[in-house]
């Protein structure tokens, strides 16, 4: 039996592989999971005479956008303390209403929210960490987002775990009892420096390795967290961690927003990745992460929305757009962090910092069929000079109109197509409800 096939076609056509430009008036064809052909929209329907076509005109394909850093849960705390810094906001509301009302059903509920907002918003990847990875998992594998799934340690007791050697044996539970799903990767994933011990940090840096995994980490989000390494253990976290031996590829370091010139070289030459959070930082005022000095040094810079209580938005556009614009703020370069920089780091190279570069992060023969439209047909999308730009400085998540996730149509005409969602906003609310209730 041979795969179905699907041809799209739209306007333009962005690959987003090395050296691609955008390509007019061409089809997408998905055979199975896969990309089976990338050509002029004459050619797709001469040699694909039986293939279902999706006319979907003035819209341009895009790779599927890669959040390379959220907690997914967290969407059920979205708005509940804003405008407070980052250790009071952290000990005196996230942490407390964590502790009080984290479980699996919590978990799950707030995951699955959260994975409607990213299909929704022309995510298909989101990388989490988080308690519960089997609610990730299965909220996940119920929209039909790709996710990956986070072995979580913070060196504190939550209504999830005791101790280190609880949260990892947990993690470990739920890694092998999903292990083999497709839409499922994993990262080993200590929480940050100023949250887990040197101990923890070795076992999560071997559990990596034996498992062939990347790693998630908070590293250098605040002058204050830098200082207090220094205080308590005479050295920059990023130097402790180095020491450990965990600053390689594997490494998906996130925030990164205080950094010197020896410390960007030493990224560079251990082939770290950053994930840039610009909005998440700018809003608990942590400071700006140096993209433009980690670009010239060569690191691979891509970007995450943090979670919703700490970026209220889960969305990948305006972490795009935030990134070329504020690079160039900074620096007062307008060349600095260009639309296409900031879309590849949002695929092509998360992709990379996944591990999932041959399979994921552009529209390219042989690789996983992630695809997303794009309408550019409304008024304020017009005229189209370049849409590669459109796509950055002026369209927006509410354009985002279809997805495929691995070849499967999971937005239709902006719809979910496996999620209920006014059974999921049902739900929601009957939680907050107990929780505004109690607090
Ligand atoms: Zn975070």
């Amino acid at each position: 039996m041979t795969a179905q096939t699907t041809i799209l076609k739209a306007r333009w056509l962005l690959p987003m592989s090395p050296g691609s430009q955008v390509l007019n008036d061409h089809a997408l064809v998905i055979q199975g999971e896969r990309i089976a052909a990338i050509l002029p929209w004459a050619a797709a329907a001469q040699q694909f005479p039986d293939a279902a076509t999706v006319e979907l005109g003035e819209h341009v394909l895009i790779p599927g956008l890669i959040n390379a850093h959220t907690h997914s849960a967290m969407s059920l705390l979205r708005g509940v303390a804003d405008d407070v810094p980052l250790m009071d906001w952290l000990n005196n509301h996230i942490w407390p209403l964590e502790k009080k009302w984290v479980s699996e059903d919590w978990t799950y509920q707030g995951s699955l929210l959260s994975a409607a907002e990213a299909l929704r918003g022309g995510v298909t990847y989101l990388n989490d960490m988080y308690f519960f990875p089997t609610a990730m998992a299965r909220a996940a594998l119920d929209s039909g987002v790709r996710a990956g799934v986070s072995i979580n340690v913070i060196d504190f007791p939550t209504g999830y775990a005791a101790n280190a050697a609880e949260y990892i044996s947990k993690g470990l539970e739920a890694y092998e009892q999903y292990k083999g799903e497709k839409l499922l990767d994993w990262t080993s994933a200590p929480h940050a420096p100023y949250t887990v011990s040197d101990e923890t940090f070795v076992q999560l840096r071997d559990l990596a390795l034996k498992l062939d995994i990347q790693m998630h980490c908070h590293i250098h989000e605040t002058q204050f967290e830098v200082d207090e390494s220094v205080k308590q253990h005479g050295m920059r976290p990023l130097e402790r961690l180095n020491k450990l031996g965990l600053l390689n590829e594997r490494m998906m370091a996130v925030h990164m927003v205080h950094l010197n010139e020896a410390e960007i070289a030493m990224l560079a030459k251990q082939g770290v990745h950053v994930v840039h959070n610009p909005n998440s930082n700018m809003k608990l005022a942590s400071g700006v992460c140096p993209v433009t000095a980690l670009e010239a040094a060569g690191v691979n810079t891509v970007l995450g929305t943090d979670g919703a209580a700490s970026n209220n938005r889960q969305d990948m556009f305006g972490e795009i757009r935030a990134a070329a614009l504020l690079a160039k703020g900074v620096t007062q370069n307008s060349t600095t962090v260009s639309a296409r920089t900031a879309l590849e780091m949002a695929t092509i190279r998360a992709a990379k910092a996944m591990g999932r570069g041959d399979d994921l992060g552009s529209l390219e023969v042989g690789k996983l069929a992630d695809v997303v439209a794009v309408s550019l047909d409304a008024l304020e999308c017009r005229p189209v000079y370049n849409p590669e730009a459109q796509l950055v400085y002026v369209a927006g998540r509410e354009h985002v109109s279809d997805v495929w996730v691995g070849g499967k149509q999971v937005l239709k005409n902006r719809v979910l197509t496996q999620v209920d969602q006014a059974a999921v906003l049902d739900r929601i609310e009957a939680i907050v409800a107990q929780m505004k209730a109690q607090r």
